[in-house]
């Protein structure tokens, strides 16, 4: 069974400069007081751990870490999962920090290497152990901060959508990887899009 999940707004006008790449966030709900106030922790916890990280992280975030919104998602019992998968990176742009905040229950989160790409899931339990408030629910915040400047430079593929970001992993010939990007068509459910990819250099 899939889990449910909403998308809450932290910072209104990034939505609106993101444009199609944020669509998913068009019929999003506005952060409650709590979430907000949750997300001021978070982002303090990022800039403390800034520094750290600071050669891995892209410009867009050195210069002060916010997040613009929350994903939640919600897993109600042990039957709820979600398929191993990739994010999409046009309005985040690549190499994202994304800052995760898991309540109630435990449950896996699982990454696994694919030929091309690093997929996360998190797969249905044998059994839940009961959290003493939300039972065998589990929810889990993702706080993301938008890059609208990504968004503005993202070319239309041939059908004319906003070309997808995605990461894959590429196969040196002398040994070892590398994080390689690409974008294609981002057709939506139920059409197969055009052929548009190309890499992103
Ligand atoms: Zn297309």
């Amino acid at each position: 069974m899939p889990r449910t999940n909403c998308h809450y707004i932290l910072d209104a006008q990034a939505v609106v400069r993101s444009g199609d790449s944020a669509e998913d966030l068009h019929s999003a709900r506005t952060a409650p007081p709590v979430l907000r106030e949750a997300a001021e922790i978070v982002n303090s916890m990022v800039k403390e751990r800034q520094g750290r990280v600071a050669d891995q992280l892209q410009a867009g975030d050195l210069d002060g870490w916010a997040s613009s919104y929350a994903l939640a998602n919600r897993y109600a019992g042990r039957d709820e999962s979600v398929a191993p998968h990739t994010d999409k990176l046009t309005a985040l742009g690549r190499r994202p920090v994304i800052a995760s905040l898991s309540l109630g229950a435990c449950r896996t989160f699982r990454v696994t290497r694919a030929p091309e790409e690093f997929l996360h899931e998190v797969p249905k339990a044998a059994r839940v152990t009961p959290h003493p408030t939300s039972g065998t629910t589990r929810i889990n915040l993702t706080f993301r901060k938008l890059k609208p400047h990504v968004a503005a430079a993202m070319p239309r593929c041939n059908c004319g959508r906003l070309a997808a970001l995605k990461a894959c992993v590429q196969r040196l010939r002398h040994g070892g990887t590398r994080h390689v990007y690409y974008l294609a068509c981002d057709p939506s459910k139920g059409d197969t899009g055009c052929a548009f990819r190309r890499w992103d250099v």
